[in-house]
């Protein structure tokens, strides 16, 4: 494992704000503010989401006279860095402290010719499932939309992928799987995808996006009709008893409303399965029982398991399940006609494999947590009847 510096001068304008996330909306309003005609915007555009411009001095098809009043007003600055850490497996985890000094993290884990950034919606989270680092960290914040693709952006500057390029690359997909509950903080989420699938720009197509969600049931029909990119489920049990302990968020939207919103889904067939996520814990829900209950559960929606062996965290009361049961589970998956592969976990030298993630950020009042959706404040006491860990541990 290699720990990087931050690099001294990459400290973000104190004052001016980035035009990073802004949308073809934004960048139309903000340049007839100027006094700009319209087809300024989609120019803009290509210059920030297209060849990746971190200077407004590049934009040569922009009169000189624009360029330095952008300058003047705007940066192009991605979150900063502030320490970047790379695993022994080539994956690699980004620390971004924000303006205001809160922080989340971003893991891009390669294959062989491609590879998979997963990016946080939120610093923290406001649902605390037991299993699940993110949940233990107090201050809970939603990204702005900036924040979300400014993780891109700057993994893009990282591997040297500006101008977009046409044919394969090496972040060709994004998984919403890092700090946060996405459908959360969906408005920012939405946003943040939409400026990443354009054609005209960073140009990942949807069918490379997976959002992850612990089933915040009324806004996933949402997700499939205004984003279209697959779903991961974060089901983790088969009775309610047990997921309302693993995934409180069940207390609101028990697993028979999850699956049936499942089956709703508009955005799923054979060739776009929907992912189940099974996180494998020793004793508690992985026996052949469970298992077989697992395939009845979901009998008629298109889908797939995704097997993730525990990852430990310091202060986890949960171990992993042995290679022999986790293999037993998948066979029986797997004869009831389903694909389900044991993930091999990535990056676990450097706490970025699933449910590792946790960054330092203080703790926020509870005023300032992020509401359920619907309406229902999220659990408001995330976090804070547990051991609290050290920042230390995280790093
Ligand atoms: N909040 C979203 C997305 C982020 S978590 C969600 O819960 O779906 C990404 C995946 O990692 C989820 O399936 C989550 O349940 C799982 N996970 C969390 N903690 C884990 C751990 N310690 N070991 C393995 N997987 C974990
Ligand atoms: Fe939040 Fe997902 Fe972790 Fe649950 S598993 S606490 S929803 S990040």
């Amino acid at each position: 494992m290699t720990v990087l510096p931050a690099a001294p001068d990459d400290a973000p304008s104190p004052t001016l704000p980035s035009l990073i996330g802004f949308d073809r909306d934004d960048l139309a309003a903000t340049l007839a503010a100027m006094g700009e005609p319209g087809f300024r915007a989609r120019q803009l555009w290509h210059w920030i989401y297209h060849r990746g411009a971190t200077d407004f001095a590049a934009m040569t098809t922009l009169a000189k006279d624009l360029r330095s009043r952008l300058a003047t007003t705007f940066t192009l600055q991605r979150p900063r860095v502030a320490s970047e850490l790379r695993s022994s497996d080539r994956s690699r985890k980004w620390l971004l402290a924000f303006e205001d000094g809160n922080q989340a993290e971003t893991v891009f884990i390669p294959e062989e010719d491609r590879g998979a950034l997963c990016m946080s919606s939120q610093v923290g989270c406001t649902l605390t499932c037991a299993f699940c680092h993110t949940g233990t960290q107090r201050l809970v914040r939603n990204l702005s939309a900036g924040e979300i693709i400014g993780q891109l952006m700057l993994a893009r500057d990282s591997y040297g992928e500006w101008p977009t390029p046409s044919g394969e690359r090496l972040l060709s997909n994004i998984v919403m799987m890092g700090m946060g509950e996405p459908l959360y903080n969906y408005d920012n989420v939405a946003k943040a995808l939409r400026i990443a699938m354009d054609p005209e720009g960073i140009a990942i197509s949807r069918r490379r996006i997976t959002l992850s969600t612990s089933g915040v049931v009324p806004l996933i029909r949402r997700v499939g009709e205004e984003l279209a990119v697959k779903l991961a489920i974060s089901l983790h049990a088969v009775t309610d008893e047990l997921r309302d302990e693993l995934v409180p968020i069940n207390r609101k939207y028990p697993i028979a409303e999850l699956l049936q919103a499942c089956r709703d889904y508009p955005a799923a067939d054979n060739a776009r399965r929907i992912t189940f996520e099974y996180v494998m814990l020793k004793g508690v829900n992985d026996s052949p029982a469970d298992a077989r209950a697992l395939a009845r559960l979901v009998a008629g929606i298109p889908c797939k398991f995704n097997l993730i062996p525990f990852n430990p965290w310091p202060g986890a009361t949960f171990a992993c399940s042995d290679e022999a049961t986790m293999a037993a589970f998948a066979a029986i998956l797997n004869n009831a006609g389903y694909t389900a592969p044991v993930r091999t976990p990535r990056g676990r030298d450097i706490m970025a494999a699933c449910g590792q993630l946790r960054s330092a950020s203080l703790r926020a009042s509870r005023s300032r947590r992020p509401l359920d959706p619907a309406g229902v404040p999220g659990p408001t006491t995330a976090g804070e009847t547990r051991s609290e860990n050290t920042a230390a541990e995280s790093a």
